[in-house]
């Protein structure tokens, strides 16, 4: 039977473009649709506009620090429209970027929700299109629990288009990546901000020594940690602010804005999956093996429909990887090992390998080393912020397992040191690593000591 296509994508968001375009480069006729805009959350309402508003706030340490440096700066005052439409720009920009990507490659652009009606046919807008394979590549959305009052808050795919002026005081529930950076953007902004955490600190999942030091750095930054505490309720006169939020344990603050960052869900909800043979696991994402191939022979998924690693570079290694095995006649599976990530909190965390904690689970012997230093730059402008480093080496092998970084720029370095890590490095060959000086990324390479009693706090590991 011939169909309409080879491949129908659904979703053109990091993975969903990445396959289509590569599966087109080998020859497949392809298919993709779209309910929202091209580019999906990282280019709309994530990475991106996030990373700019993370710029953008950043420059109230850069005038506090100024007048160190002999700057005079007088009062500085900030526009949160002008930087809202901009960032909102450059989104329309990078949005036209990808649709042009698309046509480029020769896939069909169909601009519409997708529905399976069978395992090969997909409607979208009332179109029905046949396909041999299809690839689902839905993603996520955010989640707010059902508290009452849950209508008066906003999600990070609100927090892009606020009406200018910003809130005086914002709460923001969750205490995962999500809510740190925005903790950050908003906090940088002028506002007042409350992080309202169900635990005793940030990034759960992260290294502890890390997630306790980030935890502090963002109270001595100013953000109102609120741990150990559960919204039981919202209430607002008529709607509008200032809000109350009533805690579990009986308390109660106010605040004018609410967002939750609480956690995402894939988007597998009314798509036809179940009639198509696809199998959900327990959280409702698309069960995969690894070759991302779901339960129905014939239709695959990448990216955060499957929440294996949610990132934009693993949805697209997954993507890319699907259709080389698929179209390409280069079969490979996403490597999942080793996967470096950040979040772009203030100060930043980034992160390679192994937590000291799995690797203590998993491995024997561990020598540990860090390093912790005020930055030479803030020598000079008296900013009490610090670098913490650390390097989690393997004993028996001499290798290095696990990379962790707070402190200015993290993910730039990190990114670099993932490399050597991907490469099965020893800290014999970081030893023998001449650094760069002055930076903060020297002390990686010249770590002598390991630590010889265990990290603090690790008995409040999770
Ligand atoms: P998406 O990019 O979400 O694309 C899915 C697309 O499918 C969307 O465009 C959606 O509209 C569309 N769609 C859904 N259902 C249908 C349907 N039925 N029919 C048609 N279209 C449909 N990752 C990083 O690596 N670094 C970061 O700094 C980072 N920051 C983030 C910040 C925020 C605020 C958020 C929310 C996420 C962030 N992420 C970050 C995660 C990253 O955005 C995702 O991992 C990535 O976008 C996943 O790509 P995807 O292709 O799986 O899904």
């Amino acid at each position: 039977m011939a169909y309409d296509y080879d491949l129908f994508v659904i979703g053109a968001g990091s993975g969903g473009v990445r396959a289509s375009r590569i599966a087109a480069g080998h020859g497949a006729r392809v298919g993709i649709c779209e309910d929202y805009r091209v580019g999906g959350t990282c280019v709309i309402r994530g990475c991106v506009p996030k990373k700019l508003l993370v710029y953008g706030s950043k420059f109230a340490h850069e005038f506090e620090d100024a007048p160190a440096y002999g700057w005079s700066t007088g009062p500085v005052t900030h526009s949160w429209a002008t930087l809202r439409d901009n960032v909102q720009k450059e989104v329309d920009r990078l949005n036209g970027t990808y649709v042009r990507l698309l046509e480029s490659a020769g896939v069909r652009l169909q601009m519409g929700r997708g529905r399976l009606l069978d395992r090969h046919t997909v409607e979208v807008g009332g179109e029905t299109f046949t396909t041999d394979k299809i690839l689902v590549a839905t993603g996520g959305r955010p989640e707010i629990p059902p508290v009452p009052g849950h209508q008066f808050a906003i999600t990070s795919n609100e927090a892009f288009h606020l009406p200018d002026p910003l809130p005086r005081r914002i709460a923001i529930i969750g205490g995962g990546y999500i809510a740190v950076e925005f903790a950050g953007i908003f906090n940088g902004l002028g506002c007042e901000v409350d992080l309202v955490l169900r635990r005793d600190r940030v990034l759960r999942g992260f290294d502890e020594e890390c997630r306790t030091v980030v935890h502090e750095a963002l109270a001595q930054g100013g953000i109102r940690m609120r741990t150990e505490t559960q919204i039981a309720r919202i209430e607002a006169t008529e709607g509008k602010p200032p809000f109350r939020l009533h805690t579990q344990s009986g308390g109660m603050f106010e605040t004018d804005l609410v967002m939750y960052a609480t956690g995402r869900v894939a988007n597998t909800a009314g798509i036809g999956l179940e009639k198509a043979g696809v199998q959900l696991d327990k959280a409702g994402a698309v069960a995969v093996d690894e070759w991302s191939r779901s339960t129905a022979e014939n239709i695959w998924a990448v990216g955060d429909v499957t929440d294996r690693i949610n990132l934009t570079p693993v949805a697209i290694m997954e993507g890319h990887c699907f259709a080389d095995s698929v179209f390409g006649k280069k079969p490979r599976k996403p490597d999942h090992r080793n996967v470096p990530s950040a979040v772009f909190c203030q100060p930043e965390l980034a992160t390679v390998g192994l937590t000291e904690e799995e690797a203590t689970r998993t491995l024997g012997e561990l020598r540990v080393f860090t390093a912790a230093f005020r930055p030479m730059k803030y020598t000079v402008s008296g900013r009490q912020q610090r670098t913490f480093m650390k390097l989690i080496v393997e004993a028996a092998t001499d290798k290095v397992v696990g990379v962790h970084m707070v402190g200015d720029d993290a993910a730039e370095l990190i990114q670099g040191l993932a490399v050597a890590v991907k490469a099965g490095a020893t800290k014999a060959q970081f030893d023998a690593t001449v650094g760069i000086h002055p930076t903060a990324g020297e002390e990686f390479v010249t770590m002598r000591s390991a630590r010889a009693e265990p990290a603090p706090r690790q008995a409040a590991a999770e």
